[in-house]
C-alpha cells in the first residue's frame, strides 16, 4: 500500500471556516492532498457530484466535528471528529467529559466511522483521565492543532498532548 496525504480536520463557511467548501476542496487538491474531509461542526459537509469532479477535488470524505457540552456550561465545549459518517450527529450536552466521550463515539462507532478526539487540550476541555476513562473505541486523537489555543505542549500543570 502506498501511503495517502490527507486532512480529517478542516473548516468551510458551512461551520466557522472563511472558505466555500468548494474551494477549501480545491486548495488541498492543488496541495497534493489524496484526501480530505470538510469537517465542519455539527454538519456534513457533502459536494455534489465529488467523485466526477476528482480533477479538482481530492476524494472527499463525509464527515463532521461533532460538539459535546457539560450541562449547564455553554463557553466549553469538546469536539469529536466523525469521519466517513453517513448521517449528521446532533451536539449533546453531558454529565461529564467521559459521558460525552462514550455517547458520541459510540455513535460514530454504529455508523461504521472513525472517532477522534480533536485538539483535546483546546481550553484544557479535555483531560488524558476523561480519554482513559472511556469505554468506546476511539480511533485517534489530535497530537497538533493549529489553533493558538490547542495548548498542543501543555503546561506546568497539564501534559502535552504528545
Ligand atoms: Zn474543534
Amino acid at each position: 500500500m502506498p501511503w495517502f496525504k490527507g486532512n480529517i480536520h478542516s473548516h468551510t463557511t458551512n461551520s466557522d471556516g472563511d472558505s466555500s467548501p468548494q474551494h477549501v476542496a480545491a486548495w488541498y487538491k492543488d496541495n497534493g492532498y489524496d484526501f480530505v474531509v470538510l469537517s465542519d461542526h455539527n454538519h456534513l459537509s457533502i459536494l455534489d457530484d465529488a467523485e466526477k469532479n476528482n480533477d479538482k477535488w481530492p476524494l472527499l470524505i463525509p464527515g463532521e466535528e461533532v460538539t459535546v457540552r457539560k450541562i449547564g456550561i455553554d463557553a466549553a465545549a469538546l469536539h469529536i471528529g466523525g469521519i466517513a459518517l453517513s448521517e449528521v450527529i446532533m451536539p449533546g450536552s453531558y454529565e461529564s467529559n467521559t459521558d460525552g466521550i462514550n455517547d458520541i463515539v459510540s455513535k460514530i462507532n454504529k455508523q461504521d466511522g472513525l472517532a477522534s478526539i480533536n485538539h483535546p487540550n483546546y481550553q484544557w476541555w479535555v483531560s488524558s483521565d476523561d480519554i482513559k476513562h472511556s469505554t468506546e473505541k476511539i480511533w485517534a486523537f489530535e497530537i497538533f492543532n493549529g489553533h493558538m489555543h490547542a495548548n498542543n505542549y501543555g503546561s506546568l500543570n497539564s501534559m502535552s498532548t504528545e
